[in-house]
């Protein structure tokens, strides 16, 4: 075996990401009674066990023995506090490659931002982590390791998880979503709790409806029509606006929850109130919510932030049209970790 397989099969095996049972049958395979499965359990999703040397209820002798098993655990390889307390990190992955988490504290609450994929594929025009190119999706247990980390940092339990992150979730559908179930079942995250953002790929919100979780779908439209849509999300070609759409009524069929759209808003290009009037008209028969985004700068296009009343015009323009709108000014933005800033580079 070459050092490269060597490495992806022990990622394979990682411990984080299996659930109680799977643990009590690994555990068991090493030779260990089966109650130490729900110790092991508890040392990795609660007690922050980064090595099996930690885990002082195991024998001395095993645990040394199994000192450098893969639990799947990152390191902080930076990190970056924001006047309002928002921490960006850059987590050094197995294979050091870097990836990027956000912990949004509010009085109640503490939100992870986590990402899906190393770079993204999607390469929206606004978007500062498609600018980077794409290195490939990650494994359930790196997205669940992220949120882990966070909380161990804050020394306060998670809340919230967005993926809204670097990379595009139904671009790794699959280890989204083992990683969705395993926050909500082993971490105990509230499954409502759970938000999945998307710029959509054709097919996938039809096949995640599939699983009928009881997450949050965000949905990131920033377009009212196609053309303008085209213009900002490459992707957009192959996936239009109205087949975008067919398929989150579709999913609100099938699952019973409803989907929220998310508008970067772009002074001059999307942000009129024909626009918000156009999108009013996108939205008929859904019960939505849009979040409205203000544009957070990057370096290499050279979009506004439209001004305030701008923005405040174009909110109630769908509040009369009786649809609930919030604007969310992004947190993070000195820290360059609000949303579209996230990228790996910055050391
Ligand atoms: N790929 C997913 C999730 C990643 S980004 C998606 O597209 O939904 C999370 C949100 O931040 C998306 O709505 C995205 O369009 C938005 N965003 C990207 N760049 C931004 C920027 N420069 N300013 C404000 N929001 C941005």
């Amino acid at each position: 075996m070459t050092l490269q397989t060597i490495k992806q099969s022990s990622t394979n095996q990682v411990l984080l990401g299996k659930s109680l049972e799977e643990l009590t049958t690994w555990i068991q395979e090493q030779g260990q009674p089966g109650y130490r499965g729900k110790q092991l359990y508890q040392w990795l999703y609660q007690k922050g066990a980064r090595s099996l040397l930690d885990i002082s209820v195991f024998p001395k002798q095993w645990r040394s023995k199994m000192a450098d098993y893969p639990l799947g655990r990152s390191t902080i390889h930076y990190r970056s506090v924001a006047p309002d307390q928002t921490r960006k990190y850059l987590l050094r992955l197995a294979d050091g490659l870097i990836i990027e988490a956000v912990g949004i504290p509010t009085s109640k609450r503490l939100t992870v931002c986590v990402s899906s994929q190393v770079g993204c594929p999607m390469d929206c025009d606004f978007c500062a982590t498609g600018k980077g190119g794409f290195t490939r999706n990650l494994k359930a247990h790196e997205i669940i390791d992220q949120v882990l980390t966070v909380q161990e940092d804050f020394e306060q339990r998670v809340s919230n998880v967005v993926f809204m992150g670097m990379g595009e979730p139904m671009a790794n559908l699959d280890e989204v979503v083992s990683a969705v179930k395993s926050l909500n079942q082993d971490v105990g995250i509230g499954a409502r709790s759970l938000t999945v953002s998307t710029v959509g790929i054709p097919g996938k919100i039809q096949q995640l409806a599939q699983y009928r979780l009881q997450i949050v779908l965000a949905v990131s439209l920033h377009a009212s029509n196609q053309a303008l849509r085209e213009q900002l999300i490459p992707s957009a070609k192959k996936y239009t606006l109205d087949h975008l759409l067919d398929e989150c009524r579709d999913y609100v069929q099938v699952t019973g929850r409803r989907v929220t759209f998310e508008y970067v808003l772009l002074a001059g290009v999307n942000d009129l109130p024909e626009n918000a009037k156009e999108l009013t008209h996108c939205l008929k028969g859904f019960q939505t919510h849009v979040n409205l985004i203000p544009y957070n700068p990057i370096s290499e296009v050279d979009y506004q932030r439209p001004r305030n009343h701008r923005i405040r015009e174009f909110a109630n323009v769908l509040e009369q049209a009786n649809i609930a709108v919030s604007v969310r000014y992004s947190r993070g933005l000195e820290a360059d970790a609000a949303c579209g800033q996230l990228r790996a580079s910055k050391v």
